[in-house]
């Protein structure tokens, strides 16, 4: 399997790149707009051809590149099955194997940053964690539909219960940090270790973050896979 990490500094966003090598089929996860250019020329060097986009939520903080993949490549694009994307080839169920060459893609349904949120288990030893579990932190519950109890179940009930050797890959990173595994998680996580439920909710509720500075566009365009967007910046 070919498993690339890509980064967007601006947004501090992980795009994944992942392909069979003898089928030469791959899916981009979560990939941004501003970087359709390079993940498209990436793919070329390397004779991929993108079957999938997937996304693990619809985004507050940058823009999909899933719909300008999709008007340049013909992928298709997938979404968890209640996501408010009216754009999408495809809804992904629970549970819901994505079959990419040999290489399968499990969809775990993990709501509560928002409430169509998705991980993707990758050939059960990597677990692309999204916005729900990040290295050290985890994403902020406070706006779509997200709810922090939620959150805790998901961590605690649905990605904590994967071998503790299993590789944490997650939608961004604010301090440097690329790969963590469950097992570290679970024992250093400052919002997950020790923390009961209540006192998780109620750290979440004292956050007071400020709005991503892409929010008002970005949720809209993210329901039409960036279209609206990638129409008038191309
Ligand atoms: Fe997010």
């Amino acid at each position: 399997m070919l498993f690339r990490p890509l980064f967007d500094q601006d947004t501090w966003t992980y795009t994944y790149l992942i392909a069979d090598e003898f089928t030469q089929e791959a899916v981009l996860v979560d990939p941004v707009l501003e970087q359709v250019e390079r993940d498209l020329k990436l793919m070329n060097e390397l004779g991929l051809t993108l079957k999938f986009c997937l996304e693990t939520h619809i985004h507050a903080d940058h823009i999909t590149g899933t719909g300008k993949l999709h008007d340049l490549t013909g992928c298709e694009s997938a979404v968890p099955e209640n996501a408010h994307a009216t754009c999408a080839n495809r809804f992904l169920k629970d549970r819901e194997v994505l079959q990419v060459g040999g290489i399968e893609i499990e969809a775990i349904a993990t709501p509560g940053h928002t409430d169509s949120h998705y991980a993707y288990l990758v050939n059960s030893d990597r677990v692309l964690t999204g916005d729900a579990l990040l290295i050290r932190g985890c994403g902020r519950t406070d706006f779509q539909s997200g709810d922090a109890g939620t959150l805790y179940d998901s961590v605690t009930q649905r990605l904590f219960i994967l071998p503790d050797e299993t590789l944490v890959y997650p939608a961004h990173d604010y301090r440097g940090h690329s790969v963590s595994t469950i097992g570290e998680e679970k024992r250093w996580n400052p919002r997950f270790a020790g923390r009961t439920r209540a006192g998780f909710i109620e750290l979440m509720g004292k956050l007071n973050l400020p709005d991503p500075k892409k929010m008002m566009e970005a949720v809209p365009a993210n329901e039409l896979c960036g279209k609206v967007l990638a129409t008038a910046l191309r």
